[in-house]
């Protein structure tokens, strides 16, 4: 026989005193995010007020991130995490200081990284080091120096952390920011660059962001020598329509012109020749190889001719992903990657074919959030909010009425914890009625309620925060009762 049996309310069941539950607003919340910022002690004169918020200030382009913007960016973590040992990548770190050498040898000379960005110093023992701007050269330099080409091929890694770059900070461009990144390290086949493609794409996807995939090939350095030839005479008849920093890329690194922002430069750019022309038959081969991946996983992309992203080292494949629906700006490409077959050579190691991405988890969060506060928007104007992205787990909340379901409710969550179920809670509020407005402000679909008849009987109320139905659940079956509710 069941256990369960569904009751209309809680009143029978509950000792003193009896909280007024029905006048709980149980409808479901939209989840939108309030300014975490804590407003500042009263302070003795202006001066000393300025000088304690000078103080306390974050460095510039630099931000802390606090609850409950955090639990968003754990979900972020975790996602990555789930996506990227489900395509078999493994987990790495290195250290977030490096030789300054390694990056200008990498990324190279008249990138915008390094000439501008880079947060390079001397330590005390005059050593030139700097915080990392990007992560695939330090993967590079742990590859040749661990002779990880012994281990079986390729070798597939993935980490999360923070990089650097002195940029004039702006919406979506942070001097440190985070990065989920992909590396696969060894193989030549297209199918890795498609894979790679298809990890960012889903990630993104499982955050529920829709995304286009824009993509270019710059072929090999020999098809690339032949095109700069080309595309720098082009340039040189265009001289006058181009940007100060242009007419310096021209000299450094033509190829940065193409990306240029500057709507002079963006018309000259649209009549500049295009490298898929230059490229010779196996490199065309090899991007029609990757396309064609795309085309079976159903990834939607976009061919994009201007798309070079500004590092040396980059070879074959380029792509950039982009919200759909959000106006293009230099700062919203939500991430980016390619091939880098020649990097692990330039840094002293055996010529390896090598392909990346790295996806800006500021850039991401800002996407996810502008969703959360459109579905808001839907709500409160009774949209349906189906018709918008994003998943919306469902969330349990576990209440407790008097000291005994106090202490019973404390017992119960690390059971549930063992048993993989978190709940969210507040054990210091004595308050039914308290406890289920905060379970209304976390848009519980369910709440748990236990009281002390609750205790005795051994038994747990399960509240539907909606309809506010009510089923008793012997307190052993309670995991079931909320794996079924999470599956719902
Ligand atoms: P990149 O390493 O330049 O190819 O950048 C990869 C991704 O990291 C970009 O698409 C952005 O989402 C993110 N990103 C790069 N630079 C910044 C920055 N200064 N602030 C925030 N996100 C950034």
């Amino acid at each position: 026989m069941s256990s369960k049996k569904v009751v209309k309310n809680n009143k029978a069941t509950m000792s003193k005193p009896q909280p007024k539950v029905a006048a709980v607003k149980t409808a479901p919340k939209p989840f939108v995010k309030k300014p975490t910022t804590v407003p500042a002690a009263k302070p003795v004169s202006e001066d000393a007020g300025k000088k304690v918020a000078n103080q306390l200030a974050t460095v510039r382009g630099m931000k802390d991130i606090l609850p409950p913007e955090g639990d968003g960016w754990l979900h972020m973590w975790r996602t990555a995490a789930d996506i990227a040992t489900a395509y078999d990548f493994h987990y790495f770190e290195t250290p977030t200081v490096e030789q300054t050498s390694l990056f200008v040898r990498s990324i190279g000379r008249g990138t915008d990284v390094v000439d501008k960005e880079m947060y390079a110093f001397e330590d005390r023992d005059g050593g030139k080091i700097c915080l990392r701007p990007e992560m695939t050269a330090s993967v590079a330099r742990a590859y040749v120096m661990h002779g990880l080409h012994t281990q079986s091929q390729p070798v597939k890694m993935w980490s999360i952390g923070p990089l650097f770059r002195y940029d004039r900070p702006q919406a979506g461009r942070y001097r440190e920011f985070h990065q989920f990144d992909c590396e696969t390290i060894g193989e030549s086949a297209p199918v890795i660059d498609a894979e790679l493609i298809a990890v960012a794409y889903n990630y993104l996807r499982d955050l529920g962001l829709s995304t286009t995939v824009r993509i270019n090939s710059l072929g090999t350095p020999d098809d690339r020598q032949n095109y700069l030839v080309e595309l720098t005479g082009f340039f040189r008849t265009k001289r006058g329509y181009l940007c100060e920093d242009c007419k310096k890329r021209l000299l450094k690194n033509p190829l940065r012109v193409l990306d240029c922002k500057n709507e002079s430069c963006a018309t000259v750019v649209a009549e500049a020749p295009q490298i898929v022309d230059w490229l010779s038959e196996p490199s065309k081969a090899f991007f029609m190889s990757v396309l064609e991946y795309l085309d079976e996983l159903g990834i939607p992309y976009v061919l994009t001719p201007n798309l070079v992203r500004g590092l040396d080292y980059y070879t074959h494949t380029v792509f950039e992903l982009y919200e759909d629906s959000v106006n293009e700006t230099a700062q919203s490409a939500l991430g980016g990657g390619g091939r880098y077959d020649l990097l692990i050579e330039q840094l002293g190691g055996q010529s390896t074919p090598a392909a990346g991405f790295a996806m800006g988890m500021e850039r991401i969060a800002a996407a996810v959030e502008r969703i959360a506060a459109a579905k808001a928007a839907a709500l409160a104007s009774g949209t349906t909010i189906a018709d918008l992205p994003g998943p919306s787990k469902p969330v349990v909340f576990f209440a407790h009425l008097g000291e005994q379901a106090r202490r019973r409710v404390l017992k119960l969550i690390e059971e549930l914890r063992q048993g993989g179920i978190v709940v969210r809670h507040n054990l210091a509020k004595s308050s039914l009625k308290v406890q289920l407005e905060l379970a209304n402000k976390y848009n519980a679909t369910h709440t748990l309620i236990l009281g002390q008849k609750e205790v005795q009987d051994g038994t747990v109320l399960i509240r539907n925060m909606e309809s506010g139905i009510q089923e008793i659940v012997d307190q052993k079956k309670v995991r079931q009762a909320i794996v079924k509710i999470l599956e719902s």
